[in-house]
């Protein structure tokens, strides 16, 4: 009889705090959560901030924000490693007690000369295990009084380090290439590997999903948790995100902050979508929602080669968002972005209806909001506009309609639609010689939806207004 045993998945996403939430570590951290609710597991968030220089509280809140605008939810957590420093004395003082570990009190001058006369027989600079107990014995090594050492990880000479790599395949190398690393500084706070090897024990994790940027560390990880004769986590090791030109991503190549993308007026659900096929892929599948990508997620369809970031795919992914998105939810977000620039969308139309006349023709919130514009204020044509689109032959079509306009009992779109047809027939217009200068007046431009649902919606009072006020000669 077969026993089949079953655990639980666990994933976590680790962020050190030192900037905002980068889409790169968005897109890690979504990879960890869809992995486990793919598999009915728990998505952990750990903040990794043992780097007392770099690490700010701002950088902590900019990470909770970017990970709930994207509804990256964590079953567990936050964890943070420096409210764990007793835990990871108590691991060192087991690795101690084993021989695996061992204190060192090379000092930065030693180690600097030790670099200095590697570099000179032209060998690669490396710790050279001056400490280990039975050499410092050898030598006659006393350690002193006065300061405190580092805890330095006793690294398997002989043989190689061989890990499976759910993305990258196998990966082997020889232990000699490893030196013996610090686990512990001399003030008490684990390095990252060491750090990283205790939290991913203590908290279950069953798959270490992170960037490629970290493979080189996890066969010195792989070491230390055969050294706590602890099983394994399977690792995937994500590759990085290159910007159009192929470089890594970064600030270069414009906003990389989870949070901007928020700002600049995209929706939290297509930079998901875009973050998602970014790297990966459920055959030529471009726009799914979130429970499809769940359901599709897999490790062995994440690509072994970098992806490369497409601000223009990511603005049309938003813009097929926005078209699905409700009206009442766009008009939120468009009227906190009307308010940025100083106007109220409560002085003039209801604004989800213009969001619904307008949404189809916007990739982000700023232009929509940007087309938006001219119901909550009066728009301004430049001269040039004016001159060119306000001429001897369009002015009569033009007063023909104001006055039809003006002597309608019902404000709607049909009876206004009939008062163009009307002024063009009196006038011998065509539509585009009376709708292109109509827009430009009421719209300040020749482009907007449907004049007649542009007109109703405006309402009668600023229509005939504006009119009024560019007829009258002024
Ligand atoms: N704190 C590390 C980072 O932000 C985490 C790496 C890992 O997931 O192990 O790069």
């Amino acid at each position: 009889m077969s026993e089949v045993r079953t655990r639980e998945v666990r994933t976590r996403f680790a962020p050190s705090p030192t900037g905002y939430l980068h889409v790169g570590g968005a897109r890690t951290a979504l990879f960890s959560w869809a992995y486990a609710r793919r598999h009915g597991g728990k998505f952990i968030l750990r903040i990794e901030d043992t780097d007392l220089e770099r690490s700010t509280e701002a950088s902590v809140q900019a990470i909770f924000e970017g990970m709930r605008w994207l509804g990256l939810d964590w079953d567990e957590g936050p964890f943070f490693q420096m409210q764990r420093l007793p835990r990871y004395r108590e691991v060192i003082d087991r690795l101690i007690a084993a021989g695996h570990a061992y204190p060192c009190w090379a000092t930065r001058e030693e180690l600097d000369a030790l670099r200095e006369q590697q570099r000179a027989r032209g060998e690669k600079p490396r710790y050279d295990g001056r400490w280990r107990p039975e050499r410092a014995k050898a030598a006659g090594l006393v350690p002193p009084a006065d300061r405190k050492p580092v805890i330095r990880f006793r690294n398997p000479d002989e043989g190689a380090v061989t890990f499976e790599d759910l993305i990258k395949g196998p990966i082997t190398v020889a232990n000699a290439e490893l030196d013996d690393l610090v686990l512990l500084r001399a003030d008490g706070v684990p390095t990252y590997n060491f750090g990283v090897v205790v939290d991913d024990l203590d908290m279950a994790i069953t798959h270490v999903i992170r960037g490629d940027d970290h493979v080189n560390n996890t066969p010195r990880q792989v070491n230390i948790f055969r050294a706590l004769g602890a099983d394994l986590p399977q690792f995937a090791h994500v590759p990085m995100i290159l910007g159009p030109d192929g470089e890594r991503l970064s600030k270069r190549h414009g906003a990389v902050s989870v949070t901007q993308y928020r700002d600049d007026g995209y929706l939290p659900e297509a930079l998901t979508n875009y973050l998602a096929r970014l790297g990966w892929s459920h055959g030529n599948e471009e726009v799914f929602t979130r429970d499809q990508f769940v359901e599709w997620f897999d490790l062995g369809h994440v690509a072994r080669s970098p992806a490369q970031f497409d601000p223009e795919k990511l603005g049309w992914l938003n813009q097929q968002y926005m078209k699905g998105a409700s009206d009442v939810r766009l008009a939120t977000l468009v009227h906190a972005e009307l308010l940025r620039r100083g106007l109220d969308s409560g002085t003039g139309p209801d604004l989800a209806r213009v969001v619904a006349l307008l949404k189809d023709r916007a990739a982000t919130v700023p232009q929509l909001a940007e087309a938006a514009t001219l119901f909550y204020a009066e728009p301004k044509p430049t001269p040039a506009m004016l001159a060119e689109f306000l001429t001897e032959q369009s002015l009569p079509g033009l007063r023909s309609l104001l006055a039809r306009l003006e002597a309608l009992s019902a404000w709607e779109k049909q009876p206004i639609a009939a008062a163009m047809k009307e002024a063009l027939a009196s006038s011998g217009l065509k539509m585009p010689q009376l709708a292109m200068p109509l827009r430009v007046i009421v719209a300040g431009q020749p482009q907007t939806p449907a004049i007649d649902a542009v007109l109703e919606l405006l309402g009668r009072e600023s229509v005939l207004a504006r009119l009024g006020r560019r007829l009258s000669g002024d």
